[in-house]
């Protein structure tokens, strides 16, 4: 019998003892080929000396120190890397555990600034359908999958949901791309002036949509049209790319490939490429100066921030992808892999969309073609996907059940980026 609280309650999933390259191995000595990274976490796969290396020198060195009391070089060189490939304006960079604490930071962060500089009015958040962005509870309030939200609804903030950008299900029939984009900020818009717009905080996207609808590519000039409905109420923009950054699409961040520059950004995830637990916010200089001109402190903060060793862990991943050319590699080799996924899945009967960027790909699963009806729910199609893969020796992360009241299974695809085309 376990002691582990596992998230499943009937299920104990198998011990996994060791890992290398592309590869989990569990007790019983099976070997798994890891093509999600986890949940697009694993961006160098396992095992890689240079992060182990340089995770073993900082415990040597230090292994902790309270940031109420210290900085570390670790942490300010970590932050230099960040800013480095960062876009424009941003200038801070707030260290913490894990995506949800990045999402939650940032959502406090936003809030702050607006009581800093007056407008303390400001207390909603719009955010989108099919979203995840964490489960604590002010990253559960903005997500938008309401049977991850349902249980919890009563306690959580103030949040409205707009629809996401999911060309697949919800662009009109003679709709262009361009058409499409601007009746998304259009909603986008109303919804804020549905508030009053100068009681919304913030919007909060994923830049790439991920774990809720199955990796949602924006079509061009949607996030464009939102920046501009954002900057005409005042509403900052608040991007997500605790799953889709730090080169899983092929740039550093997503929204490099949108041409706009976010207030805040959230990254986590492939930052630490899963050797240890961090994330951080990225924050624009205004935010920062307004703070600092202001009370001169972020209400707000955790014991591990900036940790040590998971900043040694994250800069030594962020070396490797720059040094190795691997934002190019996931560029030139996520093409290939969206190709071969189209050419083995394409014409599946129950294939309805393949779609992604660069080590970033989702498959939707629909029971029939023509109508993109979906498979029913009991049939939970997704575990069975799951435990089917595994026992193949093949980790997917797919996922499903009703989102919003409509029902979608996908597989999402999100391998390490050193994957050869031969993986
Ligand atoms: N935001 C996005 C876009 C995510 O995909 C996730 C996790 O899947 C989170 C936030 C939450 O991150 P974590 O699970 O590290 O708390």
């Amino acid at each position: 019998m376990t002691h582990v609280f596992h998230r499943h309650l009937h299920h104990t999933p198998p011990v996994a003892i060791a890992a290398s390259g592309m590869t989990i191995r569990d007790a019983a000595g099976r070997d798994y080929l890891d093509a999600s990274g986890g949940a697009a976490v694993s961006s160098l796969g396992h095992g890689h000396p240079d992060v182990i290396a340089a995770m073993h020198a900082q415990v040597d060195r230090l292994a902790y120190a309270h940031t109420s009391f210290f900085t570390t070089e670790v942490a300010e060189q970590l932050a230099d890397e960040l800013i480095g490939g960062a876009p424009e304006g941003m200038s801070h960079v707030y260290l913490v555990s894990g995506g949800s604490e990045a999402v939650e930071s940032a959502l406090k962060m936003a809030r702050q600034y607006f009581v800093e500089i007056g407008q303390p009015q400001r207390t909603h958040f719009i955010a989108r359908r099919q979203s995840y962005h964490g489960n604590t509870l002010g990253a559960l309030a903005v997500g938008g999958n309401a049977w991850r939200r349902e249980p919890f609804a009563p306690i959580l903030v103030p949040a409205t949901h707009v629809s996401p950008c999911y060309p697949y299900r919800e662009q009109h029939e003679g709709e262009s791309a361009d058409q499409y984009g601007v009746r998304l900020a259009a909603e986008l818009e109303a919804a804020i002036l549905a508030q009053g717009a100068d009681r919304v905080i913030a919007f909060v996207a994923e830049t790439v949509g991920g774990a809720t609808a199955g990796v949602l590519t924006p079509v061009p000039g949607y996030f464009k049209a939102v920046r501009e409905v954002c900057d005409r109420h005042g509403v900052l923009l608040i991007l997500d790319e605790v799953m889709c950054g730090m080169g899983r699409c092929g740039t550093l961040y997503a929204c490099e490939q949108e041409g706009v520059v976010p207030d805040l950004v959230t990254v986590a995830k492939g930052l630490g490429g899963g050797y240890q637990p961090i994330g951080a916010v990225l924050a624009q200089r205004r935010i920062v100066e307004a703070m600092s001109q202001g009370s001169g402190f972020f209400q707000h903060g955790h014991t591990y921030l900036g940790h040590p060793v998971a900043c040694a862990a994250a800069l030594a991943v962020q070396r490797v992808i720059r040094r190795d050319g691997l934002l190019a590699k996931v560029r030139d080799d996520g093409e290939a892999f969206g190709a071969m996924l189209r050419e083995a899945l394409g014409d599946h009967p129950h294939v309805g969309d393949i779609r992604g960027r660069g080590f970033f790909w989702g498959v939707e699963l629909v029971a029939e073609r023509a109508t993109k009806s979906p498979f029913a729910p009991g049939l939970k199609l997704h575990a069975r996907i799951k435990n089917d893969a595994m026992a193949r020796g093949l980790l997917c992360y797919p996922f499903g059940g009703t989102v919003d009241g409509r029902q979608g299974d996908h597989v999402l695809l999100a391998p390490p980026f050193i994957a050869t085309r031969q993986d």
